[in-house]
């Protein structure tokens, strides 16, 4: 009679784990999609911004089960900013997000060959491009800092971002704040154009590129969608649906 109470228990559990999106790696990558793989993101978003964290898949037996093999189910492209954790933002764990962080979530060489490599290899349905408020490496960029070494190359993909940004006359918060919006876009541009690999998959409906901006204070994430030029981006082709 225990055992059964049990067995029903566990049967139990794992249905709720199911139902909550936090089945194990290899039932979610069994079938999850694009839009399902975002559910997930906007869900574990809704609680970290509430404080109602669960933390999934941490631990040992997450270790052990991860360590035959990653099955993410999104891929981020964030700043390397100390206050824009990913795994923390999303309520994520060991195994289940495949992260670029990189000053000003910008789409240079190194970038885009991680994300080729999680869309192509790892079949990854989503890539969430992550800004996020107060911006440092926007803020430089949008206000004209002096900045050297190898920081000038990093940032120059920013410039066009902020270069619209003040061409619709934002001066100060209101400039950066439009800028950290016009940097995610053009980090998805930049990725379409320089991304042949991610161009393909999305056009054959097996990838979606989205855009966020996560606030700092809130912990709140703004989604953007898709690029709002996708279709001309990928060369004229509207994605194919139903994916
Ligand atoms: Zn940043």
């Amino acid at each position: 009679m225990k055992k059964a109470i049990a067995v029903f228990a566990s049967v139990f559990l794992f249905a709720l784990f199911v139902a909550q999106g936090i089945a194990t790696a290899g039932e979610v990558a069994a079938a999850i999609s694009a839009d399902d793989a975002l559910k997930m993101m906007k869900e574990g978003n809704e609680r970290y911004a509430t404080d109602k964290m669960t933390h999934p898949h941490a631990g040992a037996a997450r270790r052990q089960e991860t360590s035959k093999g990653q099955t993410p189910f999104a891929t981020v492209l964030g700043c390397s900013d100390s206050r824009a954790p990913v795994e923390e933002v999303f309520d994520r764990g060991i195994g289940d997000l495949f992260i670029v962080r990189v000053a000003g979530n910008v789409s240079n060489v190194d970038e885009l060959g991680t994300a080729e490599y999680g869309a192509g290899h790892l079949h990854i349905p989503l890539i969430v491009v992550l800004g996020h408020t107060k911006c440092g490496a926007v803020t430089a960029v949008a206000k004209g800092a002096e900045v050297g070494g190898n920081i000038k190359a990093l940032v120059s993909g920013i410039i066009p971002a902020a270069s619209r940004s003040k061409a619709k006359g934002l001066k100060d918060d209101a400039l950066v704040s439009d800028a950290i919006t016009e940097n995610v876009w053009q980090s998805i541009t930049d990725m379409f154009a320089k991304s042949e690999e991610i161009r393909e998959l999305v056009h054959a409906g097996k990838v979606k590129v989205v855009g966020a901006v996560y606030d700092l204070e809130s912990g709140k994430v703004t989604w953007l969608g898709q690029h709002p030029n996708q279709a001309k981006l990928l060369g004229g082709h509207e994605e194919k649906k139903g994916h």
